[in-house]
């Protein structure tokens, strides 16, 4: 096995330790999508995020097979989609995910949208709940919840979710939600982490404390989410840029640095307008 880097740990309000930066699968399919997830386990990186959506949950569980690193020492994801928000659906969704991963349980599993329009998120928590209760999960979230979606899951279940996965990078922040999230002890997890590596990654207030440090633009956008507390989940299909993202662990950006970069966040920085007020997935 090639070396490994080591992540630090953050612990969650169940108790249970997630990696403090994770990989993520979106658009890792098929043999090409396994060997991928193979090199990124062999770098070192320990939490793979996926979804029922993304129709991958096979090649992650081939994956894990393949990695020769033991199930224990990994944490997988998976997300119930917005079709299946039914109580009885969400159960059979994570069982579903299982069997199409081969695996025996998930660490985690999160409700993908709360599509508020079909006003059952709340169903679906009570189903994960359940779903946690029977050994099928060890930890369970949410992504792009607001908080008022939260607040009701709290005040109608008495369970706060572990983690909230939302879009988060120097365009778009995040400052109220992650208060709010922390506030309440819940980890906030960035999807879009690089923004899919779009203009962030020349804007001067990266680009200078990349030069300070002799680091890339990416890693100091994903060493900007470690310093934030959030757990950035950054796709890259490549060994040699899947080894360049898991490696902020040994450099420290300044608090100048830092505000420099949260500075360049746009009201409207959101990269498609994904409001999960309004825009829903299925
Ligand atoms: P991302 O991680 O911000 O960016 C991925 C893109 O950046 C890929 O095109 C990748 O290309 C490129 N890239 C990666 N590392 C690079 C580097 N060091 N230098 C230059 N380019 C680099 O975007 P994302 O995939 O949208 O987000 C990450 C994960 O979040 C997803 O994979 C998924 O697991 C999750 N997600 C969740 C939701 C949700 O609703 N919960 C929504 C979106 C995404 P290569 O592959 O060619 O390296």
């Amino acid at each position: 096995m090639t070396h490994a880097v080591t992540v630090p740990v953050i612990i969650l309000n169940d108790g249970v330790e997630i990696p403090a930066l994770g990989f993520g699968t979106y658009k890792l399919n098929g043999s090409a999508g396994v060997e991928s997830m193979v090199s990124a386990i062999r770098t070192g990186y320990r939490l793979l995020d996926s979804a029922f959506k993304y129709e991958n949950e096979g090649a992650v569980g081939e994956a894990v097979r393949r990695s020769g690193v033991p199930r224990e020492e990994l944490l997988i994801t998976s997300k119930v989609p917005g079709l299946r928000h039914r109580y009885d659906e969400t159960l059979y969704t994570v069982e579903e995910s299982l069997y199409r991963a081969g695996l025996e349980y998930y660490d985690f599993y999160l409700i993908h949208w709360p599509n508020p329009s079909q006003k059952l998120y709340v169903e679906s928590w009570k189903a994960l709940v359940e779903a946690r209760r029977q050994g099928l999960v060890r930890s369970i979230g949410v992504c792009n919840f607001l908080p008022e979606h939260i607040q009701k899951l709290i005040d109608e279940t008495g369970v706060a979710p572990s983690l909230n996965q939302v879009e988060l990078h120097p365009y778009f922040p995040q400052q109220e939600q992650r208060e709010w999230d922390r506030t309440h002890g819940i980890v906030t997890q960035s999807w879009s982490p690089i923004g899919r590596a779009n203009e962030i990654l020349s804007e001067p207030a990266v680009t200078s404390a990349a030069a300070r440090l002799g680091k890339s633009a990416v890693q100091i956008v994903l060493r900007w989410h470690v310093q934030l507390g959030a757990i950035p989940i950054p796709k890259s299909s490549n060994p040699q840029r899947q080894a360049e993202n898991l490696s902020v662990f040994d450099f420290e950006l300044s608090e100048a640095e830092m505000n420099a970069i949260t500075a360049l966040g746009r009201p409207d920085g959101r990269r498609k307008d994904q409001h999960p007020a309004y825009y829903e997935e299925f």
